[in-house]
This record gives structure tokens, C-alpha cells and sequence, in this order.
């Protein structure tokens, strides 16, 4: 069936114009929809470094750090088991970039959506999508809109991105949203010109600071101004709305500040207080015949980590490689789709049990909202919060996550849970490197029970292609693994000796004996160290 266009997106957020662009540079035809004209005012201005790989991708780094940005080197924080600031630097962390940027939203959207239509993609600004077109089959086939004259418009394509925000528009179409009662919060904001920062080196930082009633940011914006807002109770926040109002709610709980109110001291506030939903949600459903959910569309975790713009670009990035794959290798759709959601969730589930544990370990404040927010020894057993101990544990600092564990007051629970995954790594890389070779090539390596490899839908640089995927019980979406390794472990049945193991591989890859068993060797070596094989004997 002619369609008007290979995909339609609704937004032109982050998420959108990412998918939107990467598109265009595959040669597609896009329509972007974007209710707003832009420059338009947005919150969630810290970002993360680990954006900036995919500033490269969309060919934006140079615009970006031309920008003028607040370069931000890390986050500071009055939390945990002191009111002391505490500091932590990227630079610390394993990550390979040192400094993202605190961004002012309207510029920095601004640069991503002119980059889309600079890459080819239709951008059209001032439509608001109303709605999905669907087919008797259920399909969505594109949307129905209002165009810049306020008139119905309809555009068609084999995809739609939903990258609508909070709107949720296709959540709400399609009855998907559900909201994540753990994080039942409000925000209100403003900005203030002048005062002061942080001192060197964290002059660039967010400052986070807990209170009696909730939390705080504090963000340094190029413009001279502070982004400066605060997270409180969804049902506490809008009982003193009704009581005071939204600007003495705000003005009055900054009063309550210690560190954020003595910076902002010779500051002033600039134009008005502005009130917004703050409540986490998952959507059902992210994906579904001719449309998938992007960005805040398809779920929204606690601004605690500065998370959302990133996990918005990084499903621009993956929503823009599904649609390639679903015009170019439809067969191939469905298994991309389930690896896309899978991707996802883990992402929410990992942010969210961060933030649980955020919540839950502040220990220097007893206040209603903190004991609300306790997280009792008992209630540490969901299949995320396991998968998140064994992320954190063995890692080098990663940020957040070594802070909340070094500086909060964790669950005896989780302690002992990342104590004993710490433990169990450090054991089976000892394990595995005591073994001398010989032993190696006579050992008969067997994949760990529930453990299977898969033929799917991996990610490549564009678009997702048919690869090896290991899947295990903890990690349902799986490794993907590279062929070599995939004919590996198809062979680590319990049965064979690494040394037949490589006689075998032999014949299907080229390199001579030696090399082959010198190469299965430290392949099983590292299988054993990662936990994913063990030895038959073991
Ligand atoms: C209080 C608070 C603080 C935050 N702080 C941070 C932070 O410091 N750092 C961070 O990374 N994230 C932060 N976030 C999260 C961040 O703002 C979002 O996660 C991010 O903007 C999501 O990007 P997106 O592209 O999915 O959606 P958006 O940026 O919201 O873009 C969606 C776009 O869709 C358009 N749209 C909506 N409906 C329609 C329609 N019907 N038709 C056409 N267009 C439509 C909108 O106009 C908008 O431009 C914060 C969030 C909150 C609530």
C-alpha cells in the first residue's frame, strides 16, 4: 500500500527529532509533527555524558559545545547520612567522557530539531497530532492532525513514532499508561539571575539538596540564570497549593533550603513559579503494529538522575534503527521490537530501583515524606532489584550508584545482596585465572542452567540485524554475542573438552590449531569470570 511518508513522528522533543534525523540520514521520508513552535520553554536542563556519543552520531557535538553550555563536570548533593555537600566528579566514574552540559531547553531542542530538517526530514511545526488513524485490523497507519491553518489534515506511513512526551498521546489513545505509585511526585520551578555557585571544581554541578519536605535542584545556566526547582509530595504539594498558591508554596519552601538558599542569597527571581506533574509511569505496551513509543511517551522515572533527556535521545537512536528495520526487514520486526522493549524496561527498572534506593537511604532527615520513603529490610526481592545488585556490584565508582551505597543508609538487605555479588565475581575471576591453560583445555565448559542462545534481533549501527543473542534467566533480552562466540557456546554442552571444542570450531573458522585453542581458552576463561559457563566438574 502508497503511503505519504516511511514515518511519521509526533514531537519534536529530544526523542523525536533524534529518531527524526537518524531517519532522514538512512534516506527516509519523514514527517516530524510538533504541536509548539519552537524555540519553546521545556524543564530538564542537566544532562548526562553519556550523550554526547550520540551528539556524534546526529553530527551535532561542535553546535553543542558552541553553544556556549554550563560545562558539568559532575553532581553535588546534601544527602544521605550527612548535611555536609558531597561532591562526586564523572571523571571518577568509568565512563569514557568527563563533562556533559547543563543545557537551557529551549536552545538545545532547537539545535536537535533544526538538525532533523537540515538531514532531510519534514519538520512541521505548530500540527498537534489529535490522533491515530487504525485500520479494521488494528494497525495504525498514521495520524490525523491540525495544520499550521487549524485545519484537519491526515498523513500516512507504515510507522509512527509517538515521541509526544507527558502528552502520552498514543498511552492515552491505546489505554497503556500505567503510573508507578512509588513516585507519586510534583515539581515547581523558576529561575533566578545572579547569585552564586558551587565552588571549583563543581561550579558546573547540579546541587541537589534534600529537605524536611522533599528535594531540590539547583542548575548554573549559561545565560546567568539558575534553573531552580523542587520535588515534593504529589498530595502534600497540592494541598499547600490550595492553601498558599503556587509562588508563596515555592518562595516558602526555598526559605526552608540551607546550602541552595545561601547561593541564591544575592539572587533574584525572575518571572514566575511554574507548577508540573511529576509522577513516574510505564507504559504496558511500547510497541504494537505500525507504531512504537518513545522518550517520555513510553515512560517517565524520577528527574533525581538527570536521566530523562538522555534515555530520550538513546530511544530516538533505538526507535529510528526499529523503523529502519521494520521498512527494510519487516520479517525481522517482531524480534526487534521485543529487544527494544526489553531495553527499555530494563532501563526504567534499573533507574527506578536507583531511585528507590535514593528515596530509601536518606537517613538524615526524619520527616514524614522521608519515612514514607523508607524501604523496609524485606522488601528487596523483584527481579529488577536483583538485576540491579549485579549491575552495581564489582563495578568501579559509577557515580549515583557507588554514592548512594558509600554515602546512604542502604537496607541491610542490599548490602549484604551486592556484598555477597561482589564476592561471587571477585571468586569466579580468581577461579578462572588460577586455572592454568592445560587444565582449560581439558575442562568441559557447560552454559549455566537456564542459559540459552537465541537467533534474533540485534542492534547495529543502524538499524537491528539477525544475530546470536545468550539469553539468561536474570538478563531475559540477553548478551548478543558475535558469531565465533555463538558457535562457542552452542558447543559448551557439558559433554566436550574445550580441546574438541576447538578441533570443532576449526572447521568453521580459519585460523591455525594453536591459535584456535589459545583463542577458545580465553573465551572460556572470560565465560567462566562473567558467570555465564562453568565447568562440567565444577
Ligand atoms: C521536574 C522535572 C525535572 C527534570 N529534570 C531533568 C534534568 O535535569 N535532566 C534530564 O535529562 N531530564 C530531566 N527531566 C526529564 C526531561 O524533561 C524529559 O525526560 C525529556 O524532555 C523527554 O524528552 P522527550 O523528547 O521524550 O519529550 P519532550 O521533551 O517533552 O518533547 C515532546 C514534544 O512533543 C510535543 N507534543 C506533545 N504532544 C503533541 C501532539 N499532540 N502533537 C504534536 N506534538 C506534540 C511537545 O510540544 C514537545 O515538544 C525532568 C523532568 C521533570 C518533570
Amino acid at each position: 500500500m502508497s503511503t505519504d511518508f516511511d514515518a511519521i513522528i509526533i514531537g519534536g522533543g529530544p526523542a523525536g527529532s533524534t529518531a527524526a534525523s537518524l531517519l532522514a540520514i538512512e534516506g527516509k521520508h519523514v514527517l516530524l509533527l510538533e504541536r509548539e513552535v519552537f524555540p519553546r520553554a521545556h524543564v530538564g536542563e542537566s544532562l548526562l555524558p553519556a550523550s554526547l556519543p550520540i551528539f556524534d552520531a546526529l553530527g551535532i557535538r561542535e553546535k553543542i559545545s558552541n553553544a556556549g553550555f554550563v560545562e558539568k563536570y559532575g553532581a553535588a548533593m546534601v544527602w544521605g547520612n550527612t548535611r555536609e555537600i558531597w561532591s562526586w566528579l564523572f571523571a571518577e566514574t568509568k565512563g569514557p567522557y568527563e563533562h556533559s552540559y547543563q543545557v537551557t531547553r529551549p536552545e538545545f531542542d532547537q539545535i536537535l530539531l533544526e538538525n532533523a530538517g537540515s538531514k532531510g526530514a519534514v519538520v512541521k511545526e505548530s500540527c498537534q497530532v489529535i490522533k491515530p488513524l487504525v485500520d479494521d485490523t488494528g494497525t495504525v497507519t498514521g495520524v490525523e492532525y491540525f495544520d499550521e491553518q487549524q485545519n484537519l489534515q491526515m498523513a500516512s506511513a507504515p510507522i509512527t513514532i509517538d515521541a509526544s512526551g507527558q502528552q502520552t498521546l498514543f498511552a492515552n489513545f491505546f489505554g497503556l499508561k500505567n503510573w508507578d505509585n512509588d513516585f507519586r511526585h510534583l515539581a515547581l520551578y523558576g529561575y533566578y539571575i545572579g547569585g552564586d555557585h558551587l565552588q571549583p571544581p563543581d561550579q558546573g554541578s547540579i546541587l541537589i539538596e534534600s529537605y524536611e519536605n522533599g528535594w531540590a535542584w539547583k542548575i548554573p545556566l549559561h545565560n546567568g540564570k539558575s534553573s531552580v526547582g523542587l520535588v515534593l509530595d504529589e498530595s502534600w504539594g497540592q494541598e499547600k497549593i490550595k492553601q498558599f498558591g503556587t509562588d508563596a508554596l515555592f518562595a516558602g519552601e526555598i526559605d526552608k533550603l540551607v546550602e541552595i538558599k545561601n547561593l541564591l542569597r544575592s539572587a533574584t527571581f525572575d518571572g514566575e513559579t511554574i507548577l508540573i506533574k511529576d509522577w513516574s509511569y510505564l507504559t504496558k505496551q511500547m510497541t504494537g503494529d505500525g507504531y512504537i513509543l518513545v522518550g517520555d511517551a513510553a515512560c517517565f522515572i524520577d528527574p533525581l538522575f538527570s536521566s530523562g533527556v538522555h534515555l530520550a535521545l538513546q530511544g530516538g537512536v533505538l526507535a529510528a534503527a526499529y523503523a529502519v528495520t521494520l521498512l527494510e526487514d519487516p520479517q525481522l520486526a517482531r524480534s526487534a521490537a521485543r529487544q527494544y522493549e526489553a531495553t527499555y524496561r530494563r532501563r526504567y527498572g534499573y533507574f527506578h530501583e536507583l531511585a528507590r534506593l535514593f528515596y530509601g537511604s536518606n537517613s538524615s532527615l526524619k520527616s514524614q515524606f522521608w519515612t514514607e520513603r523508607t524501604i523496609s529490610a524485606d522488601d528487596w526481592s523483584t527481579q529488577s532489584r536483583e538485576e540491579f545488585v549485579n549491575i552495581v556490584a564489582g563495578n568501579s565508582p559509577e557515580g549515583y550508584e557507588r554514592v548512594v551505597i558509600e554515602q546512604g543508609h542502604a537496607p541491610e538487605t542490599f548490602v549484604t545482596a551486592i556484598q555477597t555479588a561482589e564476592i561471587e565475581r571477585v571468586n569466579r575471576a580468581t577461579k578462572s585465572q588460577d586455572l592454568n591453560n592445560q587444565q582449560l583445555v581439558e575442562g568441559i565448559p557447560q552454559l549455566i542452567e537456564g542459559a540459552r542462545l537465541v537467533k534474533g534481533a540485534v542492534l547495529g549501527s543502524h538499524k537491528y540485524e539477525l544475530g546470536y543473542i545468550l539469553q539468561t534467566d536474570q538478563r531475559p533480552e540477553g548478551y548478543p554475542v558475535i558469531t565465533p562466540i555463538a558457535l562457542l557456546l552452542n558447543l559448551c554442552d557439558g559433554k566436550r573438552t574445550v580441546e574438541q571444542i576447538a578441533e570443532e570450531m576449526q572447521d568453521h573458522l580459519s585460523p591455525d590449531g594453536n591459535e584456535i585453542v589459545t583463542m577458545v581458552v580465553e573465551a572460556v576463561r572470560n565465560l567462566l569470570a562473567d558467570g555465564l559457563v562453568h565447568l562440567a566438574a565444577d
